[in-house]
Formats: structure tokens, C-alpha cells, sequence
């Protein structure tokens, strides 16, 4: 049941793809990218989804956004169902959720102009008509700390952070209140990191959004998340608020990732947890917990049982027999 600040829920989200081959185009296998993913958003809310590359983090992003389609589960927004909705609503959706490239260049058409790029989507949704849309575009410029003047540019004329600025302008060109930010810094310098993620913080206040950012990097998010999901070979291991979860992590994969994230104060360094061996292939999961091929602490059952996520504390879950 969602409360009434929450603005989107989501349900057992599956993604699955086939694997197709031959001439008769046979489905051989399948691909399960996200199996079984359930968190909820509130207005004006960040949720961090972390965990290695290859968990699903991605795809989990582009299911909500509709750019991939779900195989199971369900996605409410702002209280109605969306997930296999019609192609004029989706239309409208694009409008209400938008998404943060990770890299700023690619995801910018080299032969526009920033003004060109921000102004597209206005006219493909026939918003801002007229003198409005050139104010508009001066006017994001300014709210991402850029020059209006600056509107006259081609993408290759900027610096990887100034791109990244005007990716989140373009995100912002449709007054959306969700924004899904894929790995938003991690192709920038540290120095620049920080200012976007001020930056997101900033536009966040004034703009009331809400955001689901994706990152590999836990230290990256750690200051703009209310909340966070630990997703692990398609599925969430652990989720709680940003304290919880950074504070007191209880999943062994949780545990492990945060070992590695630098701390200034050298008497706080915990043990660093070294993770054998890389994430497992969506074609080929392990049986039973998925993670107990790295697990330093599996049990016998963890080859054969599945766990399921459970509540250890008021809005703290675990996927581990650990807690069960
Ligand atoms: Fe490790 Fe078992 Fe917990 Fe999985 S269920 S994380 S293998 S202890």
C-alpha cells in the first residue's frame, strides 16, 4: 500500500531476456538481468541502487523508465499502474521521468547545438512554443551553471563536466519530478564529481525531484542517497536508509563493497573484505544464494535455499540465512 508521498513503487520487477539462435530463431536461454526487484520512492526522495557492474543496476533504471520491457512485476507511479501502459501515456511519462547518461559526451548529438539539444524535446512535446522555448533554454543553462551564451556551442567544445551539465539541462527541459541518473559522475574527475553532485543536490531543492542514481562506486552516492538498495545479480540483497546501510551494513556482499571505500580518518579503516572472483552470469545464476559461490560466510544450505529479503530492523531488509 503507498503512502500518499510516495511517487513510485515497484514490485517484483523482472527483466528477462532471450537468447535467441539459428535460423528458426530459437530461444535457447535467457538472460535474467533483474529478477525480481521491489523498492519504493518517495517525492523528493534518492535512492541509491549500488553494486558491482553486471547486477542489473542498469536495467533495473530502464525498466521503470519503460525503455526496456518488463517481463514481470509491476510499476506504479503517482498511484497508477504503468507498467505495460499505452504508447500515448508512456509518451506523457517521458515528460514526468527522465534520465542522467553516465557518459555526457556520447549521449549528446555531436551536430546540435546545446541550444538545438535542449530545445528538441520541447518541440517534440509541444511545450514552451515561441520566444518562451529560447528562455527556457537560457534559463536551464543558468540553473546548471552555464552561460546562456553558451547555447551556441557544439558538444565537443566542452569540458566532460560541462557536458555532464548540459545532460542534466537537457533532463531537466521537461519539468520532470523523476529523474534516473546511470553512474551520473563516474566518467568525471574527482574534482568535478563534487560539483555535480552539489550541483544535483541543488537542483533537487529547488525542483523537488526525486532521483534513483546508479553507481558501482559506493563512496559516489554516499551523500546524496536517503536510501539505498544493494542489488546483487539481478536481485536487491540489502536496503535500508543511508545510515543503515552504510552504518551498520549486515549483508556479507554489502559488507564487502563498503571494506574498499576509502576513509579519511585511518583509525576508522575497516578490514578490507577482498571479493573472489567477479559477478556470475545472468545466463548461468548460482543456485540458492546467489552469492554463495564468493560468500566468505556460507552455509551448507546457502547452495541450495533461496533467501528471501527480510525485515531486521524498521526499514532495514536482508537477503542472507544470516538473518533469517
Ligand atoms: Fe552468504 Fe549464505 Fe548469506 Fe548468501 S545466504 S550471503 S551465501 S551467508
Amino acid at each position: 500500500m503507498m503512502n500518499m508521498a510516495s511517487l513510485l513503487e515497484v514490485e517484483n520487477l523482472k527483466v528477462h531476456f532471450a537468447i535467441k539462435r539459428g535460423l528458426l530463431s530459437r530461444t535457447v536461454g535467457r538472460v535474467f538481468a533483474v529478477d525480481g526487484v521491489s523498492f519504493d520512492l518517495a517525492e523528493g526522495e534518492t535512492l541509491g541502487l549500488v553494486g558491482e557492474s553486471g547486477c542489473g543496476k542498469t536495467t533495473t533504471g530502464l525498466g521503470v523508465l519503460g525503455m526496456i520491457e518488463a517481463t514481470g512485476g509491476s510499476i506504479t507511479y503517482k498511484g497508477e499502474e504503468i507498467t505495460r501502459t499505452t504508447p500515448k501515456k508512456r509518451r506523457h511519462l517521458c515528460r514526468e521521468m527522465q534520465m542522467i547518461f553516465q557518459d555526457p559526451y556520447s549521449s549528446l548529438n555531436p551536430r546540435l547545438t546545446v541550444e538545438q539539444i535542449l530545445a528538441d524535446p520541447m518541440q517534440i512535446h509541444g511545450l514552451y512554443p515561441g520566444k518562451a522555448r529560447a528562455e527556457r533554454v537560457a534559463f536551464l543553462l543558468e540553473k546548471v551553471g552555464l552561460s546562456p551564451d553558451y547555447g551556441k556551442r557544439f558538444p565537443h567544445e566542452f569540458s566532460g563536466g560541462q557536458r555532464q551539465r548540459v545532460g542534466i539541462a537537457r533532463a531537466l527541459t521537461l519539468n520532470p519530478c523523476l529523474i534516473v541518473g546511470d553512474e551520473p559522475v563516474s566518467a568525471l574527475d574527482v574534482s568535478i564529481q563534487a560539483q555535480i553532485i552539489n550541483l544535483l543536490i541543488d537542483l533537487q531543492e529547488e525542483f523537488g525531484l526525486s532521483y534513483i542514481l546508479i553507481a558501482h562506486d559506493l563512496a559516489v552516492v554516499e551523500h546524496l542517497c536517503d536510501r539505498v538498495a544493494v542489488m546483487y545479480l539481478g536481485r536487491v540483497v540489502e536496503s535500508g536508509t543511508y545510515k543503515d546501510v552504510y552504518g551498520a551494513p549486515k549483508h556479507p556482499y554489502t559488507q564487502a563493497l563498503l571494506s574498499a571505500v576509502p576513509v579519511p580518518e585511518p583509525k576508522q579503516r575497516k578490514q578490507r573484505m577482498i571479493l573472489q572472483g567477479d559477478v556470475p552470469s545472468p545466463i548461468h545464476p548460482p543456485s540458492g544464494c546467489h552469492f554463495h559461490p564468493r560468500c566468505p560466510r556460507r552455509m551448507d544450505h546457502c547452495h541450495t535455499a533461496i533467501p528471501t529479503l527480510q525485515e531486521v530492523a524498521a526499514g532495514h531488509a536482508v537477503r542472507c540465512f544470516l538473518y533469517e
